[in-house]
């Protein structure tokens, strides 16, 4: 397990606007702390979803399609747009981004996973490149349907052996009431039903997932080596506070599972 190697994955709702269309300036300062993490020594692989909401602003669609060919076309024509601004800013950076589209399939499979693995590693020796990760949306419906790039991205953290993931979204971590009064709960050791009692999905247009999913995700990092932070990524500079310790957030520090016989 590499410390100084972090997964980051980015939700659909951190990269839109309240109208759907993709929010350009918060990619840009996105990235612009990702090129922060490089230059304090930290490695980076990131995990973005937002493909299926740009698809739908450029085709012009305000309401999520119900038939999974029209959500699979939609992330298509988005993870084009999606790229494209991510290579803009990371280019002011003197950095480029590396396109891999995995499925769950893909995870399953020895060979493919020893592939992605080298193609990582190569990327991430060269200290220029930053691997973009995203669901294969086109030729994986169940993907779309649980919305999974929280697991997705635990599962690409266990690859890669990164000793960090973080889930950045539109929540400051996992609170402890959904009301005006939930304050952030800093430091989660197991998940106990109390904790699973805390989460719940999500019902907008444009995003999937909800903090289920992200409780998943930790379990799974877990059992690669990894802790799981889960932070607001609209607070300012909030990935150097989580390099320095002093971001309002929720690590899961959950230990491996003990080994099954
Ligand atoms: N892969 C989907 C997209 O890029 C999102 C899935 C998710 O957010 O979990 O739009």
């Amino acid at each position: 397990m590499n410390k100084d190697r972090w997964v980051v994955k980015l939700g659909t709702g951190l990269l839109t606007k309240s109208n759907g269309e993709m929010d350009g300036g918060q990619i840009g300062l996105l990235i612009g702390q990702i090129a922060g993490l490089a230059r304090r020594g930290i490695e980076v692989v990131l995990v973005s979803s937002g493909a299926i909401s740009a698809g739908m602003t450029a085709i012009g669609l305000s309401e999520r399609p119900k038939a999974t060919s029209a959500l699979q076309a939609c992330a298509t024509i988005g993870q084009i747009e999606l790229m494209a601004e991510y290579q803009k800013h990371l280019r002011g950076h003197g950095l480029l981004g590396a396109q891999l589209l995995l499925t769950h399939a893909n995870l399953d499979s020895r060979s493919c996973c020893r592939n992605a693995t080298g193609t990582l590693e190569y990327l991430l020796a060269q200290k220029r490149f930053l691997p973009i990760i995203n669901e294969n949306d086109a030729i994986a419906s169940d993907e779309i349907k649980v919305g999974d790039n929280d697991r997705l991205s635990a599962h690409v953290a266990a690859l890669v052996h990164a000793g960090r993931l973080v889930i950045l979204s539109s929540i400051d971590g996992l609170l402890t009431s959904l009301g005006p009064d939930g304050r952030v709960i800093p430091l989660v050791t197991s998940i106990s039903d109390e904790i699973r009692a805390l989460s719940q999905g999500t019902t907008s247009q444009r995003n999937v997932g909800g903090m289920a999913t992200k409780l998943m995700a930790a379990e799974i990092a877990a059992a690669g080596g990894a802790e799981t932070v889960i932070a607001n990524g609209r607070a300012p500079g909030i990935l150097a506070a989580i390099a320095d310790g002093t971001a309002t957030c929720t690590t899961f520090r959950l230990g491996r599972p003990a080994a099954e016989d």
